[in-house]
């Protein structure tokens, strides 16, 4: 890790078309326009993007997770299933590291990911420097290849293709949630700039 002085050039790639840049650093991070692609790379802006994104992932979770994903009606009985129930069902038929993994990777550890993506944004917006916001950084890339948000709907996806012909499928508000979590999910991790954020966390 190097420490940036005010004017000094620092060395960034374009997020689109990946070529290397030159800029000065300077208090307020920088903006530069790709010679190549002509996109626009704004350090600060970026992860202003980033916390904005997660944190209304985070704010989503939770009725997500909440409210039915799914309603199967066979002859007049109709059958919900939420996150949690999927959970407490694969434990009850003795699936408990299936019932774990799927605790795990598609509500806790997204969550927890969404979190330390929010915090350390923050210190790159805002410009404050916070606790353990270093290690915080490092650990987020630790994270962030066990949250499987996407793969649990593309999961509900195929557990419908597989039911449509047996019984009335349909997907509950909990889908369309989750589908937004996801949105935000991936679009704050495209929007995440480590950089940006250790070029503010040196200069404290
Ligand atoms: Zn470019």
């Amino acid at each position: 890790m190097y420490n940036l002085v005010r004017g000094e050039r620092v060395k960034t790639a374009c997020e689109a078309c990946g070529l290397l840049l030159e800029t000065d650093c300077d208090s307020e991070g920088f903006t530069l326009v790709c010679p190549r692609c002509s996109h626009v790379i704004n350090g600060r802006s970026s992860m202003l993007y980033s916390l904005v994104f997660s944190l209304s992932a985070v704010i989503l979770m939770l009725p997500a997770m909440l409210y039915p994903f799914l309603k199967i009606r066979i002859n007049d009985y109709v059958l919900t299933a939420t996150l949690f129930e999927s959970v407490a069902a694969l434990n009850s038929e003795g699936y408990v590291p299936a019932g774990m993994a799927v605790f795990l990777t598609a509500f806790l550890i997204p969550l927890l990911y969404l979190f330390l993506v929010s915090y350390v944004s923050f210190e790159a917006v805002s410009g404050r420097k916070l606790p353990f916001s270093g290690s915080l950084a490092h650990f987020i890339h630790s994270l962030h290849r066990w949250h499987m948000v996407d793969v649990f709907l593309v999961g509900i996806l195929v557990s419908v293709v597989k039911l449509v012909d047996m019984a009335d499928v349909y997907f509950g508000v909990g889908f369309y949630l989750l589908s937004a979590v996801c949105f935000f999910l991936i679009a704050s991790e495209l929007y995440f700039d480590s950089r940006a954020f250790w070029r503010c966390h040196d200069r404290h």
